[in-house]
């Protein structure tokens, strides 16, 4: 395969989408692209995400191949959201590396895929908005931590546990007795 560079170009006010005519379906083509797009929304899972208007790090190779146009690279962004164990905040950054092949209209992988399994080339352009926002939802974690002993909060009372005593305890009583100790502490208090 022959390598050669072409230009990737931005359609104006789309900072997700690549527009690949220059490419001219020749295999081998490629192109390096970075950008700073801001997150269209929160994008994220329950506890963590990106929030909306925050920067996205695009570094990515685009490179046509016979079936289409493959897309890898890095994403990076900050990350902000809750701990699982104490729901205090957690920060972090993500930095996940994306592999995504859009098949070109009339290619063998467009003919024999669903909709859903592979992204498509239209009118020679790519958008990468959806691939990037599933990619992040794959990558953070379901169950995020402050730290990696978090010791979550006191089923007592539920304050962090972090900054409570050491030793902190809520006595317990099991229900099956409270009725027993209770007529125990009367008969005390009445001397007999
Ligand atoms: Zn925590
Ligand atoms: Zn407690």
């Amino acid at each position: 395969m022959n390598e050669t560079s072409a230009a990737v170009r931005q359609p104006a006010g789309k900072p997700y989408v690549l527009d690949v005519r220059a490419f001219g379906r020749r295999p081998g083509t490629s192109a390096q692209v970075h950008r700073t797009v801001a997150a269209p929304e929160r994008i994220g899972v329950d506890l963590v995400g990106i929030d909306a208007g925050e920067e996205i790090d695009l570094d990515l190779q685009v490179q046509a191949v016979s079936e289409g146009v493959l897309v890898t690279g890095t994403v990076s962004a900050d990350t902000s959201g809750q701990c699982a164990r104490c729901l205090g905040d957690v920060s972090g950054a993500l930095n996940l590396f994306l592999t995504e092949l859009y098949a070109y209209p009339d290619s063998e992988t467009d003919k024999t895929s669903d909709d859903d399994d592979v992204y498509r080339i239209e009118d020679d352009l790519i958008d990468l908005e959806q691939a990037i926002i599933d990619a992040v939802g794959m990558e953070l974690p379901l169950d995020p931590t402050c730290s990696d002993d978090c010791p979550g909060l006191c089923q007592g009372c539920g304050e962090k546990l972090a900054d409570l005593e050491p030793g902190h305890a809520h006595e317990q009583i099991d229900p099956r007795w409270a009725g027993l100790a209770k007529f125990a502490s009367e008969g005390e208090a009445d001397g007999k």
